[in-house]
């Protein structure tokens, strides 16, 4: 596998990400392998161009421009899996649902929930550390509209299954809106859960548990963090809190680890 001027191993194709995914042993070769990841000409296109023009606001700022890989570690129960990477918040800082709104709104929830140090993510070493949650994006690119195609999700598709199957402990994953909820059946069925049919419908709080080859596995349904959603309300921060109040539960109540007590 050749590697990018910045070291990591690049992958150019749809079969390429299936077979460099599958092959990835762990997630610190995971997470470097999605960064170098150029298999969708037309998101390779768009983060590159986002990353060069930049918003005004942040002209001094060097992006990241490249895929975002997931964060948090690999002894988690509990997964948050939402759509893509902003352009000018995962696709300038390099970490998911960091740099925007919709970032803000996951990460004090997180904290609230015992899940995170501190309520803010706001760049790499800003000291954020997560405790028994892995934070993910289904669509690993920054899109145009925010709206990848079903041919891109299902590209990237491979890097999500490789990452919960790394996750050995793993026993709830929080799905973030309407699209995650969709990415994620194949993911699962390739991963080996059995799903039913027809295949529940998405919403906030449904809830529903699949057998698998490691064991009982419960999705939540969550509204996206969206703007959309938040300034109007139809996402409220109790909402929220409930949802992930519910995932610790089902995981198995909190960890008890530094961060575990830092919820107000
Ligand atoms: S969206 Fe996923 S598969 Fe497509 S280029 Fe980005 S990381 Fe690769």
């Amino acid at each position: 596998m050749n590697a990018d001027p910045a070291g990591f191993p690049v992958t150019r194709t749809p079969a390429g990400v299936a077979r460099s995914a599958r092959g990835a042993r762990d997630l610190a070769v995971l997470d470097a392998r999605i960064s170098g990841c150029r298999a969708c000409p037309r998101l390779v296109a768009w983060r590159e161009e986002v990353a060069l023009v930049k918003r005004a606001s942040f002209r001094d700022e060097d992006y990241w421009g490249r895929p975002v890989p997931g964060l948090g570690p690999a002894d988690a129960r509990v997964a948050v899996v939402g759509l893509a990477p902003a352009a000018h918040g995962g696709n300038r800082t390099g970490r998911v649902f960091t740099g925007d709104r919709s970032g803000d709104w996951i990460f004090a929830a997180l904290w609230r929930a015992g899940l995170a140090n501190q309520p803010t993510s706001t760049h790499v070493g800003d000291g954020l550390e997560l405790t028994d949650v892995r934070v993910a994006a289904a669509v690993r690119c920054a899109p145009p509209a925010n709206a990848p195609t079903p041919a891109e999700r299902d590209t990237c598709s491979p890097w999500l299954a490789r990452e919960l199957a790394l996750l050995p402990r793993l026993r709830v994953v929080v799905v973030l809106g309407g699209f995650g909820w969709t990415a994620l059946w194949p993911v699962l069925a390739g991963a080996g859960y059995r799903l039913p049919r027809p295949r529940p419908a998405f919403g906030h709080g449904v809830e529903v548990t699949l057998e698998g080859p490691g064991g009982p596995l419960t999705l939540l349904g969550s509204y996206h963090v969206s703007q959309q959603n938040t300034f109007t309300g139809r996402l409220t921060e109790p909402m929220l809190d409930a949802v992930l109040t519910r995932a610790v539960e089902l995981a198995g109540g909190r960890a008890d680890r530094p961060g575990a007590a830092a919820s107000g």
